[in-house]
């Protein structure tokens, strides 16, 4: 029972929703406790200790929790980052409110998550809240459709393959419950342009709550100072500025975007990924956005092809969530049986950008040098490790996790498994990118290679996409295999039953 002397509050447990605006468990929050809601962000060691951790993605994270620690903060209420599990952080902040009895914690909320260890996460902090008697809502905010919001297939089965599951997803996205979601997203959209917010829209901090015997301080300036130390990378600019920045320059893209997409010279594409990952932008925004709620299946201008790329990102997330099995393993069963070749040198040569295939070393470099790389490009590497250096693919996966800022188990995942045809939807492994053909289609004057690979720089474009030529004498390795000589292993190897 609630002391009627009590004035009750509710927390919001942050994780991969690094926003406000139309921040969808946040808002309930708002509206159920009249704005006395503080955040919380529970830092977890194990997933410090992964063996992908990135330094850089991480940095990338604490400043956009640093900008929304800001932003809380000055519409009055707070966020308090704990260097600790959430299980125990939960116990001691609500051991914490039952003994300091003027305060009621009425409510914890969240937004969904869908990678297999954030699920079992949250089953696990639900029943400790249970348990605790503190009452739990969580909402949908990440996708702009969840997974189980689409019923199973003709077969019987959850989508496996991209077309059909888009079909789906776009009769779902008209109907009205969708297109309210949009609508909704639209209201957040206003405050995120808003010149000022207003002060006090929430009223209450975590100083208001606690005194000196709370548990917890702090962490976020510890974290920022260590993890800085490791940073190799520009960091971009974090945030919901930097949110708003990019939607408003990738405005004018929009319409070239069908054929902008392709070229990674040019800056053609969004760079919303960096900001889906932490949820300090979300796919239902960006529809909101730009509008792109009347758009169907078919329409294929610059939009509609946008649009559809966001829905492979959905697809993705469906697919880790009713196939969590694939995070490890080869979503096509006999591929397991693939007897990768693994050469460690070769992996080295891949990493560092020195395979002598000028696109495949451009990719690489970019990716090495700033934590980016274009989606053509990452299509040319990963195929190339996989059908050219016969390497299995999860080797890939893991160093893009180390070194992308954007780096997404979901989309990661589903990227190098379509690559290494091991996937759902994969490119049929007999179709073989050529990374010589693809890097005369796709950079043709090699402007993109010439910014990234220093040896080449003065040199003329016939001579970089010339698989024959000698590039020796400019200090550039020669090609570490011969593509056609790969191919005809790459087939081999590929035959199992
Ligand atoms: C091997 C490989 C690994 C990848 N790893 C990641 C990753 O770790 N994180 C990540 O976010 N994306 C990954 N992708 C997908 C894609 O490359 C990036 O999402 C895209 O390059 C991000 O740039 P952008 O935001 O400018 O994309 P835009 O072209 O502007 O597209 C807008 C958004 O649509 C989504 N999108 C676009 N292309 C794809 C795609 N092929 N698959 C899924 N979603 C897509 C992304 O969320 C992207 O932000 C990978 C692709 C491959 C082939």
């Amino acid at each position: 029972m609630t002391n009627p002397a009590q004035t009750s509050f509710g927390i919001h447990w942050f994780r991969r929703d690094l926003r406000v605006a139309g921040n969808n468990a946040l808002l309930h929050n708002w509206q159920k406790n009249k704005g006395r809601v503080v955040g919380v962000f529970c830092f977890d060691s194990q997933f410090l200790r992964r063996a992908d951790f990135s330094h850089n993605r991480f940095a990338f994270f604490l400043n956009t929790l640093q900008s929304l620690q800001s932003e809380l903060r000055a519409i009055g209420s707070d966020l308090l980052i704990v260097d600790e599990r959430p299980d125990p952080a939960f116990r001691k902040i609500s051991d914490y409110f039952k003994h300091h009895k003027k305060w009621n914690l009425s409510q914890v909320t969240y937004n969904r998550d869908y990678e297999p260890f954030a699920r079992n996460r949250d089953r696990a902090i639900e029943d400790l809240l249970s348990k605790l008697n503190v009452p739990c809502d969580s909402f949908r905010d990440h996708l702009m459709i969840e997974p189980l919001e689409l019923d199973k297939g003709k077969m019987g089965e959850y989508y496996q393959i991209y077309s059909p599951f888009a079909k789906k997803w776009f009769e779902l996205f008209h109907s009205p419950t969708m297109q309210a979601r949009i609508e909704e997203q639209k209201r957040g959209l206003r405050y995120l342009f808003e010149k000022k917010h207003k002060e006090n829209l929430f009223c209450l901090s975590w100083s208001d709550l606690t005194n000196a015997q709370f548990p917890y301080q702090d962490a976020l300036k510890q974290f920022q100072t260590e993890n800085g130390k490791k940073v190799t990378v520009e960091i971009p600019e974090a945030g919901s500025i930097a949110v708003r920045h990019h939607l408003e320059t990738f405005k004018s893209k929009l319409e070239n975007y069908k054929e902008a997409r392709d070229i990674p010279s040019q800056a053609g594409t969004s760079k919303f990924s960096l900001f889906l990952k932490n949820g300090s932008l979300t796919t239902t925004q960006i529809m909101a956005y730009y509008n792109l709620q009347k758009l169907t299946f078919k329409d294929e201008q610059g939009p509609g092809r946008f649009l559809k790329e966001l829905v492979w990102r959905e697809f993705y997330y469906h697919i880790l969530y009713h196939y969590p099995l694939v995070e490890t393993e080869a979503f096509i069963k006999k591929y397991k049986k693939i007897r990768w070749q693994n050469n460690e040198i070769l992996f080295k040569q891949w990493c560092e950008g020195k395979t002598g295939f000028p696109i495949v070393d451009a990719g690489m470099r970019e990716l090495n040098t700033t934590g980016w790389m274009h989606n053509r490009v990452r299509m040319i590497v990963s195929s190339f490790l996989t059908k050219d250096l016969l390497i299995d693919w999860r080797w890939g996966e893991k160093y893009f996790m180390e070194k992308l800022l954007d780096g997404d188990l979901a989309p990661n995942n589903g990227g190098w498994q379509w690559a290494a045809s091991t996937g759902c939807d994969p490119q049929p492994y007999f179709r073989i990118f050529n990374p010589w053909l693809q890097a005369k289609k796709f950079d043709p004057e090699g402007e993109y290679i010439r910014q990234f690979v220093e040896e080449l720089k003065d040199v003329d474009t016939k001579t970089i996409h010339d698989e024959e030529a000698d590039r020796t004498a400019y200090g550039y390795p020669k090609p570490i295999v011969q593509h056609k000589m790969q191919k005809e292993k790459a087939l081999k190897m590929y035959d199992v039953e």
